[in-house]
């Protein structure tokens, strides 16, 4: 680390303290910017790192609800808007019952600089809460939601700040929130969020979108080395939303899925994902919400193993799907031994940073999560567009428009890397051309 990131990073841990993936998320980014800072006067004198580093406004407020008893539970919501410059604050809802500010607040970090690769209007936010819908029944998520929006809905809207899903928010959450929304305010605001359903503003691909698009960006980077998905085997973590969908574009590809996990443990099937195993997956997640344990009691040949584990099976490719620091350094000492050539991550910021630091030394296909992942957002920004249209797209387009998208930030990611002295180098490449979008946008709006 050279003097200046370091002490640069000793303001933000001071500043910011307990936030330890804040501090991960930023150090990242800025062992990337810096030396573009250095190149940039204009940058250095607006403070352009010390304001991108600081959300414009952060949201915390408490979420009283009762579940099925009656007994009243608090939760704590939060709203991180953290740089509007490129337009609306954009970024998901989490549940979990690890959310805290510290993590919504890498998140929304990470958000600024993949939102500004889409090249769509959009700014970077993030938000969420600890609490956890596992074992919850549909009322009860739902209560959660209303209450969840009746304090969210002074802050949000359609030209300032647009949330969707994340980790525990889906389809079924975003819809009990947009009622709540619009109960609220008595305005159809059909842009207020995305991930909509399909019946009422929602875009066609949206549910398929992240994990399609890391699928994508894996395809990119495997075309530079003519290199294909066509008989890879391909692990995937995680096995909701961005698993499943990265889990079908790989099959249409011609790849073989291999493994999928939950947090309580994954499963290994050498013989690999076929349509019927997938559907199981969907329906064992989005709609009986049980654990990915059963696939193993359904298929024959396919073994379940408990905790951790998932990447020291040998693999082509690596997609990892689930959530931050679940592939570390050794998992990744694990897969390069195995012969992985390519990492494409779904989830945000899923590898420690000595994986990083492993995967970069050594030249592997690496697409980091603000690029590999952009998908989901750039359809949400897709579906906003098509809100203001009040008109829907067809599949057909919006796929087409999500693949092009995907190529365009792999091959601005390619390009940056290359005109800053790192070919080769996904993590600077997507870094630095985020970056120099929104810092040219923050220069040009003054100081705010
Ligand atoms: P889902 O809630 O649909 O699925 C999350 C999956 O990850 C589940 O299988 C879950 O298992 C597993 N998981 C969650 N936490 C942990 C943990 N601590 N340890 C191990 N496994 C865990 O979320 P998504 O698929 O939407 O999100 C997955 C990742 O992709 C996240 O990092 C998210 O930020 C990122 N992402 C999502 C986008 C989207 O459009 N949805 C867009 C861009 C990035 P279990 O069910 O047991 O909790």
């Amino acid at each position: 680390m050279s003097s200046g990131v370091a002490h640069f990073m000793e303001g933000i841990v001071a500043k910011n303290p307990a936030e330890k993936e804040f501090h991960q998320a930023v150090h990242e980014v800025v062992e990337s910017i810096f030396p573009v800072i250095e190149q940039h006067p204009e940058f250095k004198k607006a403070g352009i790192l010390e304001r991108i580093v600081e959300p414009e406004r952060v949201l915390m407020f408490r979420v009283p609800w009762q579940d099925d008893d009656g007994e009243v539970h608090v939760n704590r919501g939060f709203r991180v808007e953290f740089n509007g410059a490129l337009g609306p604050y954009k970024g998901g809802l989490r549940f979990h019952a690890s959310v805290n500010l510290g993590i919504l607040k890498f998140l929304g970090f990470e958000q600024i600089f993949k939102n500004a690769l889409t090249t769509l209007a959009m700014g970077g936010g993030k938000g969420g809460s600890d609490f956890d819908p596992k074992g919850k029944s549909d009322n009860e998520v739902m209560r959660f939601c209303q209450s969840f929006m009746t304090e969210l809905h002074r802050h949000i809207g359609p030209d300032t700040d647009v949330p969707a899903g994340d980790i525990g928010v889906g389809g079924r959450e975003i819809g009990y929130l947009f009622g709540q929304y619009r109960r609220l305010t008595n305005r159809f605001d059909a842009g207020v969020l995305t991930g909509k359903g399909l019946g009422w503003g929602g875009s066609l691909i949206r549910p398929e979108a992240t994990g399609y698009g890391t699928v994508y960006f894996a395809q990119e980077m495997l075309g530079t080395r003519d290199e294909s998905f066509e008989g890879k085997r391909v692990l995937i973590s995680g096995s909701g939303n961005v698993a499943q969908f990265a889990a079908e574009k790989v099959m249409e590809l011609g790849g073989k899925v291999i493994s999928m996990s939950d947090s309580s443990g994954f499963i290994i099937d050498d013989a690999g994902m076929d349509q019927e195993k997938l559907q199981f997956v969907f329906d064992l997640k989005n709609k009986r919400r049980g654990r990915i344990r059963e696939y193993s009691e359904r298929f024959k040949g396919a073994e379940y193993h408990e905790g951790r584990g998932v990447w020291n099976t040998p693999c082509d490719v690596a997609l990892p799907c689930a959530t931050q620091n679940e592939l570390t350094g050794e998992d990744a000492e694990i897969l390069l031994k195995n012969g992985c050539i390519a990492v494409s991550e779904g989830a945000n910021m899923p590898s420690t940073p000595d994986a990083v630091d492993l995967f970069v030394a050594r030249k592997t296909l690496y697409g980091p999560g603000k690029a590999a992942n952009a998908g989901g957002v750039a359809v949400s920004g897709l579906e906003m567009a098509q809100n203001s249209q009040r008109m829907s797209w067809t599949r057909e387009e919006v796929d087409a428009k999500l693949h092009w998208i995907m190529k365009n930030i792999h091959s601005t990611s390619v390009e940056t890397a290359e005109r800053y002295g790192t070919p080769g180098n996904y993590v600077n490449g997507a870094n630095i051309a985020g970056f120099l979008r929104v810092a040219h946008s923050m220069l040009d709006q003054g100081l705010t």
